[in-house]
């Protein structure tokens, strides 16, 4: 991200009566928060704002006490915007049924390895943690105070994309010290969306991990260990409980590849892909028709199990 890019993005907003702000399909809490976060700083710079994503049509429970809910508005209930912004979205399909809406101005605000720079402006830092960290330095050359709400769904995205601050870079936690010295409460934020299952959930994590396999040579010998979770699994449980299965996957020390297949509809498939280093699972995501970043991501594949699990293997080599 380079400081015209910030200064071109910063440019769009300021000219923008009307902003509608765009999340992916099963938005998560760095896509919600980005989105929540930039309303809630516009509508306070006077911009009528709206944010949506196409499916499915609730947030996921765990985002109930997200601040900025009062932005978010069904896709029918659009209105016409001088502005189309995305956020966390790394290619047009990310949006679903909404990508007729990138016509004319669109901000990307991403930060995805595969983002594929569908914007009139990419403010698209690879380097940073989550994209609420691309929100907050947005809002600092907007000159857009960050209060506690809108600290709460910077750090919302911040802790969930991070792992609960696993996965950092430098500046990770200087941001997270100026969003905590808002006096938001941190541990509270930590426990909504990362330690808050259903009771069914704990059975599909028996189900599921007893599905696991270990395939030594898959990804010329680097290892891979898989797990399915079908829709006879899945039956009960909230899409979001099926997100966590793979960072239990990715912990078996023999494969540096871990994939969760998840079956959402009849032969219909999501699959999560994880490294442990060494192996980046990015292209291999975007080469089956995804994205993500270079040790988290992740694509939708058709086909019975089988079919899903030979075109993984074959990719990865
Ligand atoms: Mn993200």
């Amino acid at each position: 991200m380079t400081t015209s890019e910030l200064s071109s993005a910063v440019k769009l907003l300021n000219d923008a009566t009307t902003v509608a702000v765009l999340c992916h399909s099963q938005p998560d809490a760095d896509s919600i928060g980005s989105g929540f976060a930039l309303a809630l700083a516009l509508d306070r710079l006077g911009v009528k704002v709206q944010v949506t994503f196409s499916y499915p049509d609730r947030l996921p429970a765990s985002l109930d006490g997200i601040p900025g809910q009062r932005f978010l508005v069904a896709p029918e209930q659009l209105h016409t915007a001088d502005l189309v912004v995305t956020v966390d979205c790394g290619s047009p399909d990310r949006v679903g049924r909404l990508q007729h809406l990138l016509t004319g101005d669109v901000l990307v605000i991403d930060h995805h390895a595969s983002n594929t720079g569908y914007g009139s402006v990419n403010l698209v830092d690879l380097s940073a943690s989550s994209t609420t960290a691309v929100i907050a330095d947005l809002l600092d050359a907007l000159g857009a105070p960050i209060d506690a709400e809108i600290a709460h769904c910077l750090y919302a995205g911040l802790v969930t994309d991070t792992g609960a601050f696993r996965w950092v870079n430098p500046g990770t936690h200087t941001l997270a010290e100026r969003l905590l010295a808002t006096g938001i409460d941190g541990a509270e934020i930590s426990r909504e969306l990362l330690d808050t299952h259903s009771f069914t959930w704990l059975h599909l994590v028996g189900r599921v991990l007893s599905s696991a396999t270990f395939v030594p040579d898959a990804a010329d010998g680097a290892g891979l260990v898989y797990a399915m979770a079908t829709q006879e699994d899945l039956a009960g449980t909230a899409p979001e409980d099926a997100e966590s299965l793979v960072d239990l996957v990715r912990t078996a020390s023999e494969a540096l590849v871990a994939a969760v297949l998840k079956e959402r509809a009849p032969n219909w498939w999501t699959v999560s892909l994880r490294s442990r280093g060494g192996v980046e699972v990015s292209p291999i995501a975007v080469r089956l028709g995804g994205g993500g970043h270079r040790y988290a991501a992740g694509y939708s594949a058709t086909g019975t199990a089988a079919d899903v699990l030979r075109e993984l293997l074959a990719e990865l080599g």
